[in-house]
């Protein structure tokens, strides 16, 4: 069983932010920034790509919920609400949850994009997406 099935169903303890019938948010253990949370479906899905459209829209509506709450609760200034899809997006624990990382200044964390547009013909990208 996953660590965050363990965690629903109470083998693993954790800090509860919210429970609902279908959804979970707690503390991240790590605390990347100051409260961040994640939220995740009761219902084990491994990722963003396999999880069912209808628990993938209840967890975002909680997600957005929560940090509406989190933000001025804690005195951030914004937030990232992130999904981390598969290993090589940085996905450690299979089980779909978005972060929410309050932010209180730039350089607490870096999501950096690089501009790689010289590299790449949109055109193609567009038609490879489409087909
Ligand atoms: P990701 O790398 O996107 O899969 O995120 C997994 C997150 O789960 C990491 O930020 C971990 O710090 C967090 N995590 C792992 N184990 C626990 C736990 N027992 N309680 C709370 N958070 C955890
Ligand atoms: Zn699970």
């Amino acid at each position: 069983m996953c660590i965050f099935c363990k965690i629903i169903s109470g083998d693993i303890p954790s800090k509860k932010v919210y429970e609902d019938e279908d959804v979970l948010a707690i503390l991240d253990i790590s605390q990347a920034t100051l409260g961040h949370t994640l939220v995740l479906p009761k219902k084990h899905y491994d990722n963003l790509l396999t999880i069912d459209n209808g628990v993938y829209l209840k967890v975002m509506e909680k997600a957005k919920m929560l940090a509406e709450k989190i933000v001025p609760n804690l005195g951030a200034k914004g937030a990232n609400i992130l999904n981390n899809c598969n290993e090589v997006a940085g996905q450690s624990v299979m089980h779909f949850h978005v972060h929410i990382l309050p932010r209180y200044d730039k350089e607490e964390l870096k999501i950096e994009f690089k501009d790689h547009s010289k590299d790449y013909n949109l055109d193609d990208i567009l038609n490879k997406i489409k087909q």
